[in-house]
C-alpha cells in the first residue's frame, strides 16, 4: 500500500492532494538528497519542511522505489518588492515531475553521457511495471558493463587503489567474477621479491623500492603461483582483457529507451 498523499495548500488557490511520480531503481548502491520543501498549514502560515528522498540499494534480483511528490519553495515576490520594501518570500509550486527527473538526474550524474548511467528511471504510474523494470535493469547493465570495464583499466595499469567499493558492487550485480575484488580490509601481507619487505597483498608495486612486481616476476622468470594477484594480472595481460571486455570509451550498448 502507497503513502496517503499530502494535501498541499497554496495561498490563494486553496489546496489539493499533492500529485505524486515513483522512481524506480534496480542498483545497488543507496542513493540520498535533501529538498528544501515548505509546506503551508491551515491558517496560510508556512513553515520550512526538509524532504530527504532516498532510494536503497536493490538487491540483485530486485528493485526498490521511492515516492516524490508535489511541493512548494519559498521565493521571493517580485511583484512585492518596491523601493521601499525588499519584498516578501511567497510559496512557488514545484511539481512530483519536476522534483523526480531532479532526483534522478542526482542519482545518473556524471555518467549520463557515457553509459545512460545506473538503471533509476521515473514511472510511468504508481508502481512500476515488468516492463518498467526490465529496461531499468537493460540500463544498468550497460552501466555496470562500463564500471567493471573501468575496474579492470585501474587494475591492469596498477591503479588498485581507485578501484571502489561500487566498481565491486557493480561487478558483483552482474554476477561475474573480477580479479581485483579483493577487499581491502581483508587483505593480508605478502613480501616483495625484489627488496623483501612487507607489503599489502593486493599491491602490484612494491612501495619501497619502486619495484612493478609483474615486470619483476617476468624479468627474473619467476613463477607468480604464490602472488593471487600478479597472476591474475599476468594472466589478464596474457590473455588480452581486451578482447574479453570492450575498453571505457568504445561503445558498448545503448540503452534500449522505449
Ligand atoms: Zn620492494
Amino acid at each position: 500500500m502507497s503513502a496517503p498523499s499530502p494535501t498541499i495548500h497554496y495561498p490563494g488557490r486553496g489546496s489539493f492532494t499533492a500529485a505524486s511520480r515513483t522512481v524506480l531503481s534496480v542498483s545497488p548502491i543507496e542513493y540520498r538528497k535533501n529538498y528544501n520543501r515548505t509546506a503551508t498549514q491551515e491558517d496560510g502560515s508556512t513553515r520550512a519542511a526538509n524532504v530527504e528522498y532516498v532510494l536503497r540499494a536493490a538487491t540483485r534480483d530486485g528493485y526498490s522505489t521511492v515516492k516524490i511528490f508535489d511541493g512548494q519553495q519559498m521565493i521571493l515576490d517580485r511583484s512585492s518588492v518596491t523601493d521601499e520594501h525588499q519584498g516578501n518570500m511567497g510559496p512557488m509550486p514545484i511539481t512530483a515531475d519536476q522534483d523526480a527527473s531532479d532526483f534522478v538526474a542526482h542519482c545518473t550524474g556524471g555518467t549520463v553521457m557515457r553509459t545512460g548511467g545506473p538503471g533509476v528511471i521515473v514511472c510511468a504510474g504508481d508502481e512500476p511495471t515488468d516492463a518498467e523494470i526490465k529496461k531499468a535493469r537493460e540500463i544498468h547493465t550497460v552501466y555496470a558493463r562500463f564500471m567493471v570495464n573501468d575496474g579492470h583499466t585501474k587494475f591492469s595499469s596498477g591503479n588498485f587503489k581507485e578501484i571502489t567499493e561500487e566498481h565491486r558492487r557493480q561487478a558483483d550485480w552482474l554476477g561475474v567474477n573480477v580479479p581485483w575484488r579483493v577487499e581491502l580490509e581483508q587483505a593480508s601481507v605478502k613480501k616483495c621479491p625484489a627488496c623483501a619487505e612487507s607489503i599489502l597483498s593486493p599491491a602490484l608495486q612494491c612501495k619501497f623500492c619502486q619495484t612493478f612486481l609483474p615486470d619483476f616476476y617476468v624479468k627474473a622468470r619467476l613463477n607468480p603461483e604464490d602472488d593471487a594477484m600478479v597472476k591474475h594480472y599476468l594472466a589478464m595481460k596474457g590473455e588480452g582483457i581486451k578482447a574479453q571486455h570492450p575498453m571505457p570509451g568504445t561503445p558498448v550498448e545503448a540503452p534500449i529507451r522505449k
